[in-house]
């Protein structure tokens, strides 16, 4: 089955050529019949840039739909950038889910795909799938260094952070945290995943490559210091990778760990949440964080969400309502690197 999937061409097509000095707007077209449109497409934004020898370097923005920080860094560049600021090549995809991102909604309205847990895709799949087929087996090759923009969307909000995993790898890693550091957010993350199958990341780091992601903010918005820091921050690491000419304007960065799962605080009751402590708080262990109200009727004692271990209140349940399961709250060890 895999090696049918891999000789299937993928049914989507650039309109530009990836090779082509210069800079140039275009398209990742993918074919898409519907009821409206017998013969319609996906028309994800694409912007190439090249100019002479030097690394190739892949940046993304709304992988999620309700993520913006990204989608704004990056339809910035796109509309700025010019050749000879270039040495290598630069591979723009601002919008990557391009329909959940037109819905504003995490997921694909297509076919509820959740592009960050569809990878390595499928050619002959769904829409979602089939665009995480073509970052798969045509755009992660290309590259040698991925940025790949997250925020918090509708459910969740953060302190601002730039992030990389731990690798076996540990050149590949290291070379990952110095873009972290370069990019200079407010707060740098060595980060664990939860969830990391199907994820791009996953993709990515399995192919080598130098992988740096974000978390800048969420709420299903971006204010003037989040978009702030995730267009100087883009600049520098384009600057530290050496694909764009210019100066890294360094920023003061706090560095955050998240050594096991004990971070995450979930919710095992739904309800109307009140929090204890803000983002940016220093917690310690067991102590209340947020109250969860029963709202089936009144007179009910609220439950108490308490933090699983001590640390920098770093991620939130952004929403007034909760679920069972929800992430309450995520809380990191402030460390040096
Ligand atoms: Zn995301």
């Amino acid at each position: 089955m895999l090696i049918q999937q891999q000789l299937t061409p993928s049914p989507i097509s650039a309109t530009v050529d990836f090779a082509a000095p210069g800079v140039h707007h275009g398209f990742l077209r993918l074919p898409y019949s519907r009821d409206d449109a017998a013969w319609g497409s996906v028309m994800i934004p694409l912007t190439v840039v090249n100019n002479g020898e030097g690394p190739t370097a892949l940046l993304t923005g709304a992988n999620h739909g309700d993520e913006y920080e990204g989608p704004i860094a990056l339809f910035d560049l796109a509309a700025r950038i010019r050749t000879e600021e270039v040495s290598g090549r630069i591979i723009i995809v601002p919008a990557m889910n391009y329909p959940a991102f037109l819905a504003g909604t995490r997921t694909s309205p297509i076919d509820r795909g959740n592009l960050n847990r569809s990878f390595p895709g499928r050619p002959d799949g769904t829409v979602t799938q089939k665009i995480a087929d073509y970052f798969q087996r045509v755009l992660l090759p290309m590259a040698d260094i991925v940025l790949d923009f997250h925020s918090g969307g509708k459910t969740l909000d953060f302190l601002p952070y730039c992030a990389a995993h731990v690798l076996p790898d540990k050149r590949q890693e290291a070379q990952a945290f110095d873009l972290v550091r370069a990019f200079g957010a407010p707060w740098s993350v060595k980060m664990l995943e939860i969830d990391a199958v199907g994820m791009y990341d996953t993709a990515a780091e399995e192919m080598g490559k130098v992988f740096v992601t974000t978390e800048l903010g969420g709420g299903g918005t971006a204010s003037a210091l989040t978009a702030g820091i995730a267009m100087r921050g883009l600049r520098n690491l384009l600057i530290a990778s050496g694909v764009m000419k210019g100066e890294v304007d360094a920023q003061p960065t706090q560095w955050l760990d998240m050594p096991d799962d004990d971070c995450f605080t979930f919710a095992e009751d739904g309800g109307l949440i009140t929090f204890l402590a803000d983002l940016g708080d220093r917690v310690e262990k067991d102590q209340p964080i947020a109250r969860i109200f029963p709202v089936s009727r009144t007179g009910l004692a609220p439950v108490i969400v308490a933090a699983r271990r001590p640390g920098l209140f770093l991620a939130r349940h952004f929403p007034g309502l909760v679920k069972p399961g929800d992430c309450v709250a995520v809380t990191a060890d402030m460390v040096e690197l």
